[in-house]
């Protein structure tokens, strides 16, 4: 067993740039992004816009910076954004948008599928009143823990808030997954969102960074938020070469990713005491308490690494997960269970 590759199943984050990838780098024609010259870096951002059908495209450090680059450019202080309260701008940025920029995050509950309601949506906007913050934003996210967003659905939300004056934001840090369940273009998917974040360092499979996408003033508003917040990035070339790569070799291939999901969840969906669920390029199992971290140590064992979240631990994959190395996978869970 030493001496066979480990399996990383914590997430899609942890993939390591392809030969193809690295061959990028080299290639890449690189200029002072800051002066606006570094040519892999404009042609990254065009090519995002385009593939989203929005105007203007912007190249971020992380997802994390772009969505907060987002809230800040919509939302003043003493503002408020309406999100679900499993959404990563709530849960895992740290507080990023009110402790940076004043801004009131306002959680709702999601529903079992990661939504919101039109009416719970509605009715979360507050009053003009002194009391209140100023409602100002909707953020949206798809896919949610891997449960792919119905499209129409968010466009209904979209068009009842924008109708009370509310910008949209989607979180898609893993749109590219949705787009590949739907069999939709991102650019359908995106059409209700006036700004859109999508991921570069996750599925597909780049080092670092995230694009933001709108319109050609929001985007001039962001640009100017990312330089305060540290993120203006200079001969950032060689990291664009990186996302362009990952947008022209490995979107399509996100598929393999949910057939090696399904192929997983199919394996050890008859384990008595072991349920699981799986969607898009996630499985879900749920072990009873006990087993959680003699699970967790057995697979080590077996050089498969696991999540520590419970109850339910998230197995994730990615460019680097093979059928093979699924295959290892359900042979190591079941001789757990035996
Ligand atoms: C991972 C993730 C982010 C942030 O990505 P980082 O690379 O950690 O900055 C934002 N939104 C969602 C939905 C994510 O899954």
């Amino acid at each position: 067993m030493s001496e066979e590759a480990t399996i990383d199943l914590r997430s899609d984050t942890v993939t390591r740039p392809s030969a193809g990838m690295y061959q990028a780098i080299l290639d890449a024609t690189v200029g002072d992004d800051v002066y606006g010259e570094d040519e892999t870096v404009n042609r990254l951002e065009t090519t995002a816009a385009q593939l989203l059908g929005k105007e203007a495209g912007l190249f971020l450090s992380s997802a994390t910076q772009a969505n907060l680059t987002a809230m800040l450019a919509h939302n003043a202080r003493g503002e408020e954004i309406l999100l679900g309260d499993q959404y990563h701008i709530y849960t895992d940025e740290a507080g990023g948008c009110s402790a940076l920029g004043g801004i009131v995050m306002h959680p709702l509950p999601t529903d079992e599928s990661g939504g919101l309601s039109v009416p719970q949506v509605l009715d979360a906007i507050k009053e003009d009143d002194p009391h209140q913050p100023i409602t100002r934003t909707l953020a949206l996210e798809n896919t949610v823990s891997g449960q792919v967003q119905d499209p129409e659905h968010h466009r209904a939300l979209a068009e009842a808030v924008r109708a009370q004056g509310l910008k949209v934001h989607l979180d898609g840090a893993r749109l590219m997954n949705a787009a590949v369940a739907l069999n939709m273009t991102a650019a359908q998917i995106v059409a209700p969102f006036d700004s859109v974040m999508m991921c570069l360092s996750k599925g597909l499979g780049a080092p670092v960074g995230a694009m933001l996408c709108g319109s050609t003033s929001f985007i001039k508003t962001a640009r100017r938020l990312r330089k305060q917040l540290g993120g203006g990035m200079r001969q950032a070339g060689i990291l664009a070469a990186c996302g362009l790569y990952a947008l022209e070799q490995n979107i399509a291939r996100l598929v393999f990713d949910h057939d090696r999901a399904r192929q997983l969840a199919e394996g050890i969906s008859n384990i008595a005491g072991l349920p699981v669920r799986h969607q898009t390029n996630m499985v879900f199992i749920e072990p009873e308490a006990k087993d959680l971290e003699p699970l967790r140590l057995h697979l080590e064992s077996h050089q498969i690494v696991i999540g520590r979240q419970k109850p339910r631990i998230r197995l994730v994959t990615h460019l680097d997960i093979d059928s093979a190395g699924i295959d290892r996978t359900v042979t190591a869970i079941h001789s757990f269970y035996r």
